[in-house]
């Protein structure tokens, strides 16, 4: 509508002394653009006095949009085909038709709507009008569609506020010391900018959490350490998270009623500031993975990688990188290039494209850092990599 009233526009100024034009809507060519512009309707005699641009001319190019990142498996996304005549006026209302090069991967409906089956590629999508046709390249990659589509507006709120809070607290208990810890702690959405003296452990601590559960759907036969979901398989490992009062404390576990604690220590104001967005968070969450696959129990720590090589070096290596038998930092690893590169989707594409670009580079430096932690078979080096999985919200 908007493009076809601009039309108007130029076309009354190129006419210029057309007076029945002006004198139907009473004014000049502006103002009669304006009116329908505006939906006013009262454009009969504009349209009889103008050829429509749109009548009789061919369609010369098709642009098919958006160039889409690759596709994650199982996701839907729908194409547009945008026609154009010789002149570059957008044409509408012709017959598209829609193919794929491969469609037992990638099928494409007479919509315009993609759906990824397989993964390959990539697959050369094209719409053809009058002759002409325009296409796409889309790749389908493999990847999870956990239960967060749009990470950075889904950390706005409060885990105290989400629906899952009562789940998150019956099923880890929240420990000082070894005294629980009851109450609810104070949380002023957006969690983002709450005061740092509300942003205590046990707040980040449960946010960390309320992460883990809603990205747990759809990991069910994905991590290769677990048969489980990442939440089912966090909160059978350990009944809840002992915090200490005493510096540099890091392990898995604490025995206390005979149950299992993940142990650490509180944060300083310092580092806690930095638990109010993804990266920060994701730092935790992949730490916690780390003690808590420990109480599996997963591949014991060693030393003879690159980063501690010698014997008498402190016991900071996994022995290998093995999909089969990941260790701790092997599960750190997983995590971080597995939301750099978009294979356990959270919706980061969704986010605004600097702070999209922001969280990938975060997670790619945090996966590599773990490199020189293996003796043998180290992974590759991460990537970063926007997928698409699924419309943002
Ligand atoms: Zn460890």
């Amino acid at each position: 509508m908007r493009l076809l009233a601009l039309t108007l526009v130029l076309a009354v100024a190129a006419c210029g002394g057309d007076g029945g034009a002006r004198a139907t809507d009473g004014g000049s060519g502006d103002d009669a653009a304006r009116a329908r512009d505006g939906g006013a309707g009262d454009g009969a005699a504009i349209d009889a006095a103008i050829v429509p641009v749109d009548a009789p001319a061919p369609v010369a190019t098709v642009t098919v949009t958006p160039m889409l990142a690759p596709m994650i498996v199982t996701t839907e996304a729908t194409l547009a085909a945008e026609l154009r005549d010789a002149g570059g006026n957008l044409l509408r209302g012709r017959a598209i038709a829609w193919t794929s090069s491969d469609p037992a991967r990638l099928s494409v409906s007479a919509a315009g709507v993609v759906h990824a089956f397989a993964v390959g590629g990539p697959i050369e999508v094209s719409a053809t009008s009058e002759g002409a046709h325009g296409s796409v390249m889309i790749s389908v990659v493999d990847g999870v569609i956990t239960g967060i589509t749009d990470i950075r507006s889904f950390l706005a709120r409060c885990p105290t506020n989400d629906p899952a809070y009562a789940a998150l607290r019956a099923d880890f208990e929240l420990r000082a010391d070894g005294v629980p810890i009851a109450g609810d702690p104070p949380c002023t959405e957006p969690y983002s900018t709450v005061p740092i003296a509300q942003l205590t452990d046990e707040l980040y601590v449960l946010q960390v959490l309320r992460i883990a559960y809603y990205m747990s759907p759809g990991t069910e036969s994905h991590l290769p350490w677990t048969s489980l979901g990442l939440y089912p398989w966090l909160h059978t490992r350990v009944s809840g998270i002992n915090l200490k009062a005493a510096p540099g404390q890091l392990y898995c576990c604490d025995q206390l009623d005979g149950r299992l604690f993940f142990a650490m220590s509180r944060q300083s104001d310092f580092s806690r500031d930095f638990k109010r967005d993804w990266p920060g968070l994701s730092g935790s969450l992949a730490f916690f993975a780390h003690e808590i696959r420990h109480a599996d129990p997963g591949p014991g720590h060693v030393n003879g990688c690159p980063a501690f090589p010698q014997p008498s070096d402190p016991l900071g290596c996994d022995p290998s990188y093995d999909l089969a038998n990941l260790g701790s930092y092997g599960v750190q690893y997983w995590l971080e290039s597995s939301w750099a590169n978009g294979s356990l989707y959270i919706g980061i594409p969704c986010a605004p494209p600097a702070v999209a670009q922001t969280y990938l580079a975060n997670a790619v430096q945090e996966a590599n850092s773990f490199i020189n932690r293996f003796v043998t078979n180290a992974p590759p080096t991460a990537t970063a990599r926007r997928t698409y999985g699924g419309p943002c919200p």
